[in-house]
């Protein structure tokens, strides 16, 4: 069987009759247990046997609903009912969800097919897939390398065909970076289009579910059937949901563009990911749109606000896991202190403790108004300066990432390794949707993403965008 690249590709041939979901779960499944990149981490092999035969009689008498097709891997911070739910955390080791996500229910309603469940930075904290308690993800390009993170598991099992699309999630770029070191498509969508619901909570008031795919097709279907909303997530925005598949065309001849200078200075910043950038930016000039560079002279301040107001967010969410409500408890504990320092000690990685430790700090007494606060200001201050430039501007385009896909245990200082999150986190701070697409090759051999940024709730013009790009900017 030849790889698929869209689930409109495997329609018509689910319909022909030349192909069933049985057999595509089959291939999906031999290919995972022949997989080099550690990416899913269980394979709920029965149980996707079982929902391909019953798909595959709904397209028999053609009663399938419009996902059917659909092979899916789910992050591991993603809840998938009566499935364990780790997070990649020792912490949650033999904890198993008692529901669905809501992303997860929507997709099933539409008959995808969710094949198991993939690795990722523990928390989600981590910009490699390193941090993981099942070990780290590895580059399907080049397996000395990092896939990127946390989603590394969603990047990785879509780009080596492990199955069709995955879900991942992005509090700084946890979608975008990995979409873009692995050479697919990845979205994060407007914060409150996604229910949060079933997803472990990181930095609340940033995390969002979304789609990794080979197609913006599949990223505007899978984006079409998990948005909108939801009575368990009350930040879940109730702004209508558009048909995105449907309206990939541009619906204005000339795009106006803008471009951020100050990122194109940034330290650390490829070459060849600079020129190939510009390169870009000319056809689309040539094109007939207007680019334009514009000032956005927070650059530097966007890392650190991201990294204290997540830790915040962070400590006070992983409050929670104590030994005593979910998963793991230490065998010395023996009392109510003990439950706690000995289980949290023991069970949370070097990273996670770190990011606990940074959070409560920053909320603390003494030091609240100092970080905690004035990074609140600066968060107000890069969403109003972000919301300014879409007064005049379609999109904001950036490269994805700094660098394609670092080595595997290269980067040791935390520090730099935040620092990779430069380009992705003012969609996040800023709540805008982005996406990431792959149109860079370099001499190295490894892929990098081009980033769009659209409005709030512009998925639509954000998916359109990215279609027009997919074909014209080769
Ligand atoms: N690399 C970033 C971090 O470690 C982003 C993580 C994410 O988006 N989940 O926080």
């Amino acid at each position: 069987m030849k790889p698929f690249s869209s689930l409109s590709d495997i329609r018509i041939h689910l319909k022909s009759g030349e192909l069933t979901c049985l057999s595509l779960v089959e291939y999906y499944l031999e290919k995972i247990e022949n997989s080099k990149t550690n990416s899913f981490i269980e394979v709920y092999k029965e149980d996707a046997i079982k929902r391909a035969k019953e798909i595959d009689a709904k397209i028999k008498t053609s009663t399938e609903k419009k996902l059917a097709g659909l092979i899916i891997g789910v992050k591991d911070n993603i809840s998938v009912k009566n499935k364990p739910l780790t997070a990649s955390s020792k912490i949650l080791k033999n904890f198993h969800s008692i529901y669905n996500s809501t992303a997860v229910k929507r997709l099933l309603n539409e008959d995808a097919i969710v094949i198991g469940r993939l690795n990722c930075d523990e928390f989600a904290m981590g910009s490699s897939n390193e941090n993981s308690c099942y070990g780290p993800t590895f580059n399907p390009h080049d397996v000395s390398k990092v896939p990127g993170g946390s989603s590394g598991g969603s990047a990785a099992a879509v780009a080596e065909d492990l199955c069709l699309a995955s879900l991942g999630s992005d509090t700084g770029g946890s979608i975008r970076q990995p979409a873009s070191f692995c050479g697919v498509i990845g979205l994060k969508p407007t914060y409150g289009r996604v229910s949060r619901h079933g997803l472990i909570a990181y930095g609340s008031s940033f995390d969002q579910i979304g789609p990794i795919t080979k197609s913006i097709e599949d990223s505007a279907l899978i984006m079409e059937v998990i948005s909108g909303k939801d009575d368990f997530d009350s930040t879940c925005s109730f702004e209508n949901v558009p048909s995105y598949s449907k309206s990939l065309s541009l619906d204005s001849k000339q795009l106006r563009i803008a471009v951020p200078k100050e990122y194109l200075d940034a330290d650390g910043l490829d070459d060849e990911i600079k020129s190939c950038f510009i390169d870009k930016l000319n056809k689309l000039k040539s094109l007939g749109h207007v680019i334009e560079k514009v000032s956005f002279p927070y650059v530097k301040s966007l890392v650190p606000a991201y990294y204290v107001l997540t830790t915040a967010e962070a400590s006070s969410n992983l409050a929670r896991f104590d030994g005593a409500h979910y998963g793991f408890r230490s065998n010395e504990a023996i009392d109510i202190d003990s439950t706690y320092v000995k289980s949290r000690s023991e069970g949370f990685g070097l990273e996670v403790k770190r990011r606990i430790m940074l959070g409560t700090f920053v909320l603390s007494a003494g030091y609240y108004d100092a970080y905690y606060t004035k990074a609140l200001k600066v968060r107000r201050i890069i969403k109003d300066t972000t919301q300014e430039i879409f007064k005049t501007f379609d999109l904001i385009m950036l490269p994805t990432t700094p660098s394609t896909a670092f080595g595997l245990n290269e980067i040791k200082d935390p520090i730099k390794m935040y620092l990779q999150d430069i380009f992705t986190v003012q969609a996040n701070i800023a709540g805008i949707p982005a996406i990431s697409i792959p149109k860079g090759n370099h001499t190295n051999n490894m892929p990098f993403g081009i980033q769009l940024m659209a409005d709030l709730f512009e998925e639509e013009k954000l998916l359109a965008c990215a279609s027009y790009m997919m074909n014209e900017l080769n």
